[in-house]
């Protein structure tokens, strides 16, 4: 099928013919569906070949055996090496175009909880993933000014430190799509942004709020008529803001290399996709409250992601969303706060570093540590790494100094420390901002 007729179905189908407000009947053709990718998963997949075509029998992936068993959970056969050395390229050159063989394209994630996770993509999935979104996200009024062939095409300003030809899925005569790479000077961006005066402004919640802050220092008239957040867990403070400024709530989508794993209802609740995912509860409290969702996506194709377990802490909302949507519905995406850290501009004013520019930098050092966590006290940043030593400290101060110099912001003052462990019950925090430079 030609590629626009494809997205046009999926965006027809996620937002028009999929009723989703009888949980049994969900549940019954999320289980037809099921049964079809998982009868073709134990004929297809070498690490699946000769499992019973049952859920229950699969064993549970955590993210590193995932990755251990790459080119095994992927039908194409493209072995870690092959797809890391292509999307380091793409990071490195900023260029993100190049394909491997069949149309598969790979993106790297840094992931909500930190390590890197590479990730194929087919040209069927880049169709899927953009009908969905937009399905999903596009307001009726977005909607109409994208079916009036007589109005401007809807302008999408998307903020993320990398692009993806899965991002450029988006762009048609109707519909103008503009990236923005956050490893780019914070400044510049801004007033591409305010050119482009965008109807539906895309980016990671510390961005959007650092977009807010500035909007509301100095009026640029930025009024997008939609405001998404992705990528990150938006903080209860940075959505106040953003709402503040941009008089609307701050819709989310909540995506991981994973895929597509949820998004926010009409009423401002993230659901999660149970229609194109299934998912398994792992309760880590006795009242039921919090979870961490393994799951299994029957609807891509590059890649199977089978019994997944993925690393975020999940809240269930504890009463039915009065949109009516049958699908789980969560009260919160528990992690990152006070991930942002501070250096001085050119002219002595603190600009914003944001954690997934940060994690950017560590992640293409070759090879990346194998744990570090970074804390801001003013202008020194603290930095522990695993492995350590010489060569290793090396890497870690000239990737976090390119990366102040590609922002244009004076170098943090870097001291190393110690590796130590931290305690156990505590959802470890990478990257932390303890307190700003005077
Ligand atoms: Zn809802």
């Amino acid at each position: 099928m030609n590629d626009r007729l494809l997205v046009l179905w999926h965006f027809a189908a996620t937002r028009w013919f999929r009723d989703t407000r009888d949980r049994v009947r969900l549940l019954a053709r999320q289980q037809a569906r099921l049964r079809c990718f998982l009868g073709k998963l134990v004929t297809r997949s070498p690490y699946y070949r000769g499992m019973p075509p049952e859920l229950s029998s699969l064993p549970v992936i955590t993210k590193r055996e995932f990755l251990a068993r790459f080119d095994q959970l992927n039908p194409s056969g493209i072995t870690l090496q092959e797809a890391s050395a292509i999307a380091l390229r793409a990071e490195q050159e900023r260029d993100f175009r190049p394909q491997l063989a069949g149309g598969i394209t790979v993106g790297l994630s840094s992931g909500t909880s930190g390590s890197r996770h590479v990730f194929l993509v087919s040209q069927a999935d880049r169709c899927r993933w953009a009908g969905q979104v937009l399905g999903r996200m596009l307001s009726p009024a977005s909607l109409r000014q994208v079916l009036n062939p007589f109005a401007r095409p809807l302008r999408i300003a998307f903020f993320l430190r990398a692009g993806s030809n899965l991002y450029s899925t988006l762009s048609s005569r109707r519909v103008h799509f503009s990236y923005f790479d956050l490893t780019l000077p914070f400044d510049g961006l801004m007033r591409r942004l305010a050119e482009l005066d965008p109807e539906v402004l895309v980016a990671p919640a510390t961005v959007l709020a650092a977009i807010a802050r500035r909007e509301s220092e100095h009026a640029t008239g930025l009024q997008p008529r939609q405001v998404i957040s992705v990528a990150e867990v938006l903080d209860p403070r940075d959505r106040q803001l953003i709402e503040a400024v941009f008089r609307q709530p701050v819709a989310q989508v909540y995506q991981a290399a994973e895929g597509l794993l949820g998004s926010t209802c009409k009423e401002g609740r993230i659901h999660l996709h149970e229609d194109s995912l299934h998912v398994e509860p792992v309760w880590l409290d006795d009242s039921r409250d919090r979870l961490h969702a393994i799951i299994t996506d029957f609807s891509r194709t590059a890649q199977w992601f089978v019994r997944y377990q993925v690393d975020d802490l999940l809240r269930l909302s504890p009463t039915p969303c009065p949109c009516g949507s049958a699908n789980l519905c969560l009260s919160s995406i528990e992690g990152r706060a006070e991930e942002v850290l501070w250096l001085p501009d050119p002219r002595g004013v603190l600009a914003p570093v944001f954690p997934d520019t940060l994690r950017q930098a560590i992640y293409t050092m070759e090879p990346p540590p194998d744990r570090y966590r970074i804390e801001q006290h003013g202008r020194r940043w603290e930095v522990r790494i695993r492995p350590a030593g010489d060569i290793a400290e090396t890497a870690m101060a000239v990737a976090l100094s390119r990366m102040a110099d590609s922002l244009d912001l004076a170098k943090p003052d870097i001291h190393f420390s110690p590796w130590i462990d931290p305690p156990p019950a505590e959802k470890p925090k990478r990257i932390r901002c303890i307190s700003r430079p005077a």
